[in-house]
């Protein structure tokens, strides 16, 4: 039987894979050192708590369990504090990676499923945006990911390592059965933001622009659902160990929504009237940006099962209220 390492499986993407994982009879065993994630999230399989900055820790992991694949999710990820701290983002999305990269070759584990991400990308020069784009990101969170993808490359063509390179765009929505969801200190994300708002725990939403080129002048973004971010991977280790090629794969469900479009969804799926504030352009906001994910369709055979806003928007509305009301007592 399968066991796969999966790698920040206390966080909000990674625990929704590993349930899935479990859910399909693979035995896993979540590493993370709990810095961000949350213990009560990682429920499923085995939990190791380590750190990827400490090599031990590792080779500890490593030696207690034989893993025929591994899956990374651990990495810093939000781009304005990628200007403002690089270094932060540099040690742990590149250097603690590689220290992971350099456990698996030691212990022979070939198979890597890692989360990258449309930042790689940069601001797009067409839509909807295909793998074959040049890469070119904008920010150090998006060259964190791009060099990891090249590095891997590397390691691929030297080691014989195997990967694939999801790149996520805006991951979004919460676990269907309601166990699992985004709960992130701070939350910079429009979303759970604008959930917020509807909750009565913040006053009002702030728009980051207004004036792009965008049907109604704000930005545009292709929300994912976490549940079908979660069956990319599964699908992509399936893809792996039938001999599949490596290489980068975008997650999107290649239909793009405005910011006021988020926000009158989340209106129309919660009842509740938002205030919103206009406010200036965010540093390194692309007006729109929309995937084509033929590739993984085609490769992976992924169809997305969630693609609609308002499902997306209701199963994380549903989350929410319940971590609003745990919040309260
Ligand atoms: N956004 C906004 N107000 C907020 C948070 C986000 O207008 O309080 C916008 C942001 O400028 C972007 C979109 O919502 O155009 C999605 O932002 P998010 O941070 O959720 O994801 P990102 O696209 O940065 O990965």
């Amino acid at each position: 039987m399968n066991r796969v390492l999966v790698v920040g499986g206390a966080g909000y993407i990674g625990a929704q894979t590993n349930k899935l994982l479990a859910d399909r009879g693979l035995k896993t065993v979540v590493f993370d050192d709990l810095s961000t994630g949350h213990r009560s999230l990682a429920r499923w399989g085995e939990f190791f708590k380590g750190s990827l900055a400490d090599p031990a820790d590792l080779a500890r992991c490593f030696k207690k369990y034989r893993f025929d694949a591994v899956m990374h999710f651990a990495a810093h990820a939000y781009v304005g504090e990628s200007v403002t701290d690089p270094a932060k983002y540099y040690r742990n999305n590149v250097a603690n990676t590689l220290n992971l990269l350099d456990a698996m070759r030691a212990a022979g584990v070939k198979h890597l499923v890692f989360s990258s991400s449309c930042a790689v990308y940069g601001a797009p020069r067409a839509l909807p945006m295909r793998e074959t784009l040049p890469l070119s990101p904008v920010n150090p969170y998006g060259r964190t990911k791009l060099m990891m993808e090249q590095i891997m490359a590397d390691y691929a063509a030297a080691y014989g390592l195997k990967y694939a390179a999801l790149r996520y765009f805006n991951a979004a929505g919460a676990d269907p059965a309601g166990e699992i969801g985004e709960a992130h200190e701070p939350e910079t994300h429009l979303i759970p933001l604008v959930l917020d708002a509807a909750a009565g725990l913040r006053r009002e939403i702030k728009v980051f622009g207004s004036s792009y080129k965008t049907p109604d002048g704000t930005c545009v973004r292709d929300y994912v659902h976490v549940a079908d971010l979660a069956l990319a991977h599964l699908l992509a280790l399936r893809y792996l160990q039938q001999g599949g090629q490596s290489g980068g794969f975008n997650l999107g469900n290649g239909k793009g929504f405005s910011v006021l479009k988020v926000i009158k969804t989340v209106e129309k799926v919660t009842g509740k009237k938002i205030k919103v504030q206009m406010a200036p352009r965010r540093a390194g906001d692309p007006a729109a940006l929309v995937a084509s994910a033929a590739r993984a369709r085609k490769a992976l055979g992924w169809r997305p099962q969630y693609a609609s806003l308002e499902t997306i928007i209701k199963h994380a509305w549903d989350w929410h209220k319940v971590k609003v009301i745990r919040m309260r007592k």
